[in-house]
């Protein structure tokens, strides 16, 4: 039987990026000792106290099905902390939650984009990016922000795509790079956005991992919040990414038809899930929970100082530090090969996350800060061998 190519399609015939992280496991299946640096996902579980309150509920009887566009608290807790957040008026009506970040992802491009739309985004891109545009029928065109800009993307660039666009997709604190987008680039971005009448979805599921200052979201800009759909998250702000919660927060129109396709989708989340997330809105862990990040991120910086080979693009945020290692002659597929093959340690290419992040290599602060050192100062000395090779 034929398969519809909305499907088959959907990751653009391309490899998946994720070889090096592939041929690690194998390698650590087979009883090899080898540092991770590969993925995003904490290296803590789920707080004990969420945990808690999750098992209260279900064993309180929150199994059945769970209010389709979300539990009432839950929707009113996360519009308290987006209008907290971003000082823009938010209620339960503006806000739709979802099975995490992901489903929130698709759901917004499906509510932006009609069939055959064009849909931009900014490379370095997270992997999902585009099969998710592909997945609702639009078409995905990357936008390159450059290494020299610190990966931030420069509004000319989107402007000269934007014509006839539906939607422009951006992240910030950014997966792969770390960059934290600026006011300056918000606000080019924003005044594209307004200009050609684009959706602006803005993934902020990294809100809580800002290293200096505070998280700013474009919704805040002036005639930002009626096109943007902010999607957000329980995986990374407290370590849940198993319990697939998160939401999207826009304007209440929008809200309103997506919560028709959460119907005829997801049919909502898990009522457990849901109060064990409204649990921990309430209990103030995010900042224990990026605390690791915000060290290792340090220890990183201090280590990089002292050598000249690798460079390090400007780290603002996320749980990732995006490494320039052209100096070494290699691309950054070659590099995290050799660099698996001599030093056993495991880190994407920059090529995994699109063009633009060639001979770059994405670095994930998610092991022990002793092991994370250690692991980071092989790397530069391995650099340097390679660069005087
Ligand atoms: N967006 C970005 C930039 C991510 O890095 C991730 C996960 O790694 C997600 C979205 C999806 O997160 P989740 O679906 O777990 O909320």
């Amino acid at each position: 039987m034929q398969l519809s190519p909305r499907l088959t399609n959907l990751n653009g015939g391309g490899s998946d990026g994720w070889e090096v992280f592939n041929l690690a496991r194998q390698r650590i299946a087979a009883g090899e000792t080898i540092t991770e640096l590969t993925i995003g996902e904490h290296d803590i579980r789920t707080d004990p106290s969420i945990l808690a309150a999750m098992g209260a509920s279900a064993r309180g009887g929150h199994t059945g099905y769970a209010s389709v566009p979300g539990i009432p608290a839950l929707r009113d807790a996360v519009a308290a902390r987006i209008s907290q957040q971003s000082g823009v008026p938010t209620t339960r009506d503006n806000v739709l939650i979802t099975p995490g970040g992901q489903a929130g992802l698709f759901m917004a491009h499906h509510a932006a984009c009609t069939e055959g739309a064009r849909a931009l985004f900014i490379d370095p891109y997270y992997a999902t990016y585009p099969g998710t545009i592909r997945g609702v029928g639009a078409v995905p065109v990357p936008v390159k922000a450059r290494p020299e800009d610190g990966f931030q993307p420069r509004a000319e660039a989107i402007d000269a795509l934007a014509e006839g666009a539906a939607s422009l997709l951006i992240n910030s604190p950014n997966n792969p790079t770390g960059a934290v987008y600026d006011r300056a680039t918000l606000e080019g971005i924003a005044e594209v956005c307004r200009k050609h009448d684009l959706w602006l979805i803005s993934d902020e599921v990294y809100d809580t991992q800002v290293w200096d200052g505070a998280h700013l979201s474009p919704r805040a800009l002036p005639g930002m919040a009626e096109r943007t759909l902010v999607v957000g998250s329980m995986s990374k702000s407290h370590a849940m990414t198993g319990s697939r919660c998160g939401w999207i927060v826009g304007p209440a129109e929008a809200i309103a038809h997506l919560i028709a396709l959460a119907t005829v989708t997801t049919y909502g989340v898990p009522g457990f899930v849901q109060d064990a997330a409204l649990f921990a809105l309430g209990a103030g862990l995010e900042e224990q929970i990026a605390a690791p990040f915000r060290r290792r991120r340090a220890l990183a910086r201090d280590i990089l100082a002292r050598q000249n080979t690798v460079g390090l693009i400007p780290s603002g945020g996320a749980m990732y530090l995006m490494l320039d290692i052209r100096a070494t002659g290699l691309d950054g597929r070659a590099f995290a090969y050799a660099l698996l093959e001599h030093e056993k340690i495991a880190v994407m290419p920059g090529e995994s996350f699109g063009q633009a992040a060639s001979g770059h290599i994405r670095v994930a602060m998610t092991v022990a800060d002793d092991a994370f050192a250690a692991a980071l100062e092989r790397l530069c000395a391995f650099a340097a061998t390679r660069a005087a090779a």
